[in-house]
Formats: structure tokens, sequence, C-alpha cells
């Protein structure tokens, strides 16, 4: 009892008197409006097609990735919101790179072209090139002797670790209610990190990899092969390198059945060689870009504040990033086009923020977080006006809720706001952490920030390779999404209180 009685009075003592508790959703009147647009007016196809098939891959500093930018500020433009930028948010170490083109071939023990993704960053060929390929099986610092001086001009196939098993569960799936059921259970203390054992097996794994790469560098293999993805269709992925460093050797990622075939036929002793012509170009981009746009808030005392809507536009190259994380711009922007569209006029300013650089690091994020919020253990103005940060991707799948972060303050707020969309399917609110993606550039910081719990739909078996274009966007989850987003974005612009700073996160981490 004595401690209740102090914890009330602590929170009086922090909250009372001030606006932070209140919970108050927009009106009825809005709820119906934001819908109508939403979902009977939506222009989630037309954004969707123009940010996968107009604006392509979008690889971090890449050539594709700056013209992806002007193209997505112009249509920005379109739409009437204020001041649409891309704007610097981080130096990018790695540098510019794009795929200028790729071919390769099985020519013995017969011709057979392959489906295949050069993996970023790295090097080309001279032109076309033919080689004897060789099973390259390094597990150790002592089995890398065994290649030396073997390699000069041979593909050297790296055996997969994947195995193909045929699969009997559905190839996109939704939740369940039982599974959903369990994200409402407080996993605080339960969760099992799984950091002290595989950093030990990471760092042995980095030490192995760098070694491998100085071995690539002197010993000059033509081509390196990895297998990677399934279906004959390769993933995407990329190789460690630094601007300014000596251009790695080509190497592709090649889906298991294709890679499978040619590691078989060496192990049975045949001669295997393969035609290739990869050409990369690198270039002297050195800097991430994230994109902004605003709908100005209008309140005298809180249009300084910031509602963020966003998640991360660059994607790996191959395909045209289109789940991972188009879905998520799309979202993001037909939310802001519905509110601009029916002339919502927020107390509150709604940025979007598109965020460059998320797959090699979160560095867009990261950048606006030390340009706005926090830098070198220092608060920035920006902090304290910090409203709100909805994130995006987890690929095309609807809604279903949301998780809170561990910040049961913010409970109230998304129970206050979600009256209107549970008939949408929004209905969970999961007090647990999720990971993966930028929110938690701002959660680190116990700033309010939240992912949304999502159905899955065939992300798993998509994202990160050639094969995540327009068709795995289901643009009826995205339109019910975006009107999610547009409703919730209008509460929290007008809310008279907003989510406070997680205090767990500050009392462990005394930052301020
Ligand atoms: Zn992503």
């Amino acid at each position: 009892m004595k401690k209740l009685f102090v914890f009330v009075c602590v929170a009086v003592f922090l909250f009372g008197g001030n606006a932070a508790q209140a919970q108050v959703s927009e009106s009825p009147e809005w709820a119906s409006r934001i819908k109508a647009e939403g979902l009977n007016r939506s222009q989630v196809e037309e954004i969707a097609q123009f940010l996968t098939d107009y604006a392509g891959s979008r690889l971090t500093a890449s050539r594709q990735k700056r013209r992806a930018d002007s193209l997505v500020v112009a249509k920005l433009q379109e739409f009437g919101f204020s001041n649409p930028r891309a704007a610097f948010a981080m130096d990018f170490p790695r540098g510019g790179w794009d795929v200028v083109k790729t071919y390769a071939a099985m020519v013995t023990p017969y011709y057979c072209a392959f489906s295949v993704n050069p993996r970023a960053w790295s090097g080309s060929t001279d032109g076309l090139v033919k080689g004897e390929c060789m099973l390259f099986d390094v597990n150790t610092k002592e089995d890398l002797e065994k290649y030396r001086g073997k390699v000069a001009g041979k593909i050297l196939l790296i055996p997969s670790t994947r195995t193909y098993d045929i699969n009997f569960e559905p190839l996109a799936s939704r939740y369940t209610e039982e599974e959903l059921e369990v994200l409402l259970q407080d996993n605080r203390g339960t969760a099992r990190s799984r950091y002290g054992r595989m950093s030990m097996d990471y760092r042995a794994y980095m030490e192995l990899r760098q070694l491998i790469n100085e071995f690539y560098a002197a010993e000059k293999p033509l081509c390196v092969v990895n297998a990677s993805g399934s279906f004959n269709v390769p993933g995407s992925s990329g190789v460690s390198y630094k601007a300014g460093d000596p251009e790695p050797v080509p190497e592709i990622a090649m889906p298991i059945e294709d890679h499978g075939r040619m590691v078989r036929l060496l192990e049975k002793g045949r001669k295997v060689e393969m035609e290739l012509e990869l050409i990369n170009r690198f270039s002297d981009e050195r800097e991430v870009h994230n994109i902004y746009a605003e709908i100005p808030g209008t309140d005298p005392k809180l249009k300084d504040e910031i509602v963020l809507l966003g998640g991360h536009f660059d994607s790996w190259h191959g395909g045209t990033g289109a789940a991972d994380n188009a879905s998520g711009c799309i979202v993001m922007i037909e939310a802001m086009r519905i509110l601009k569209e029916l002339g919502f006029k927020p107390k509150r300013t709604i940025r979007l923020a598109l965020w460059g650089g998320e797959e090699q690091g979160l560095y867009g994020s990261r950048g606006y977080l030390e340009q706005f919020l926090y830098k070198d253990q220092k608060k920035l103005p920006g902090f304290d006006k910090f409203a709100l940060y909805l994130n995006m991707d987890n690929g095309s799948g609807r809604f279903r809720g949301i998780y809170l972060e561990q910040n049961d303050a913010a409970t109230a707020f998304f129970e206050a706001w979600m009256k209107y969309i549970e008939p949408l399917g929004f209905q969970y609110l999961s007090p647990r952490t999720t990971g993966g993606t930028d929110h938690q550039t701002f959660t680190r910081y116990g700033l309010p920030a939240y992912q949304f719990i999502q159905d899955k739909l065939e992300y798993g078996r998509t994202y990160h390779t050639v094969m995540d274009t327009y068709e795995r966007l289901s643009l009826s989850d995205l339109k019910v999404d975006a009107t999610i987003v547009a409703w919730l974005a209008a509460c929290a612009a007008n809310d008279p209180g907003r989510i406070p700073v997680n205090p767990a996160v500050e009392a462990a981490q005394p930052r301020f």
C-alpha cells in the first residue's frame, strides 16, 4: 500500500497539471470522411505502381535511388504537400553502386542461362569471360590455405548451407486470433536474449569473412558464386566494402536450384564451366538522403510538435523493393494524401519521412535523430516536440494492431484513438516490443515510436529477393492500412495530450 501511495504521488507530480494525459479521439465526422476518402477514393494503386514499376530498385546511395528520390519529390509536390524535399541524412561509408549489366550461364557440360543477382558493391568482370568452376569450401582459417595458389581465373562455388525441403505450409498467411492473443500478453522479463551466444559465433564468422575477402583480393578468382534464394529466384545482399577500397572481386547470388545443380556435378567429378558478364558501376556518392514533406500544424502552441509518418524508401537491388518497403511508403504517402485532400487542419505538424539507408543500418532515421532530436548525449530542441512516430516495414499485409514498446502510458492513447478503426481490423494493442526497422532509432531513447502488428502475407519468402515486385503488394490491404494511418495521425495531431517518453527507458539509461 505504501509503495502504491508513493507511486501515485510521483505520478501526480510528474503529470499533474499538464495535458500529457489527455486521450481524445478525433470526431466521428472525421472518421467517416477519412474512411470514405481512403476506402472509396484510394490512390494506392497509382502510388504503388509509381513507386515500384516506375521508380525501380533503390539501393542506398545508388544512382537509381537518386533518380527515385527526385521522382517521388515531384509526386509529393503534385499532391500539394508542403515543402517536399530530399535532404542529407548521414554520410554513407559504402558509397554508390549500380548494376549496369548482368549475364550468367553454365556452358559446360551444356548451355543453360541462369537468373542471378550480383551482390551489391561487388566488382565487374573484364567483359564477357569464361572459366572453370570449382568448389570453395572454407569453414576455418586452415581450409583457406588449401586453396592458396589454385583459384586464379576460376569461378568459386560456395557450398550452400541450405537444402531444399518440400514445404507444406501455405505460401501466404494471416495472423490467427490465437496468435494475436499471445501478443496481448506482456512478456517483459521472459523474452529470451539471443545476444550472448550469437555474438561469439558472429565474431568468429566475421573474422573468417575478413580473411576470405583478403584471400579473394590476393588470389583473384574470376567470380564468386553464392547460393541465395530458391524457386529459381536469387536473393539480394551486399559484400563488405568501404568507399575507396579496391573493387572487390565479382560476386553473384544464385538460387539454390541452379547453384545446387553445378555443385552436384562438381562433387561427381564432372567439369563445369560458366560464362559471365557482370558490369557494376561504383560512384562517388557518399550520402544517405531522406525524403520529407509536411502538412503544417495550425495551432500556435502545438504546430512545432511533430507527428511523424514513415518507412524506409531504400531497397535492395533486383526487384523493385515492393513489399520491402515501397509498401510502407505507399501507405504513408496515401495517408498524407487523404488528410490533405480532405482539407484536414492538424494542430500539430504531420511530417512524412521516407528514410534512406535502412537496409545497411538505419542510416536515414539515425541521421534524423542526430539532426533534430538527440546528439552527443544531449537532447536537441526537436526531442520535446516529438509527438508520435508511426513506422511501416513488414510487407503489404493488413494492420491488426500495434506494438506499444513497453510504454504503458501509450495504451490509453491508442485505446481512445482506435474506437473507429476497430471495425477495420485494428484491434490488438500489444505491450511488446518489435524490432528490425527504423522505429527503433527512436524507441532507444524512449520516444513514442511504433510499428504495426501486420499480417505477414508472403513476406518471408519474397523480401530481399528479385521477386519483391508490384505483384507482392496486396492493394486492398494497403488501402485499409493507409486509412488507419490517416486516422491515427489525425488523432495524434489534435489530441490535447501526447504520449510521454517511456519512463523505464529514461530511468534505465539516464542520458538527459
Ligand atoms: Zn525493410
